[in-house]
């Protein structure tokens, strides 16, 4: 029988995304709530309870890999549902941001700013997102 050893806080790449998700994964009990109420799981190669599994067991890069964390909306339904109150969307997030970081993608240049908000078509969303990378 295949045993598995869970302990993420002996891998760094699991440690990054709890440092920065602030998130315990030791509390998830695998109900599947989460992915049954998430509104994107069809276009989800990893359901939201699979990434908390992953992280578990220490495999990150089949989350960095996947396709869920960039068709995750961030709707929070997730946390909302969650009986432990674990936020898969905290964790998602975390791992996009150790993605962008690493390609040197979250640093916006505050003076860019007011040039972003003078394009009628930038979504409010870009900009709040800017600032929030801008900030960290
Ligand atoms: S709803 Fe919460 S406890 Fe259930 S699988 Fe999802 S994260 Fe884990
Ligand atoms: S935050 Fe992401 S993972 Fe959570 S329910 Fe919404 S789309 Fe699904």
């Amino acid at each position: 029988m295949l045993k598995i050893k869970i302990n993420p806080k002996k891998n760094s790449h699991v440690q990054k995304i709890l440092d920065l998700s602030k998130e315990k994964i030791d509390d998830c009990m695998q109900c599947g709530k989460c992915s049954a109420g998430c509104p994107a799981n069809a276009g989800m190669d990893v359901l939201p309870h699979q990434v908390i599994r992953l992280l578990q067991i220490g495999d990150v890069e089949s989350i960095k890999n996947s396709k869920s964390i960039w068709n995750c909306a961030a709707c929070f339904t997730c946390e909302s549902r969650c009986p432990r109150n674990v936020s898969v969307s905290k964790l998602m997030e975390a791992a996009r941001q150790t993605i962008v970081r690493k390609q040197g993608g979250d640093m916006l240049n505050p003076n860019f700013v007011s040039k972003l908000m003078e394009d009628k078509k930038m979504p409010q969303q870009a900009v709040v997102s800017g600032f929030r990378k801008y900030s960290k």
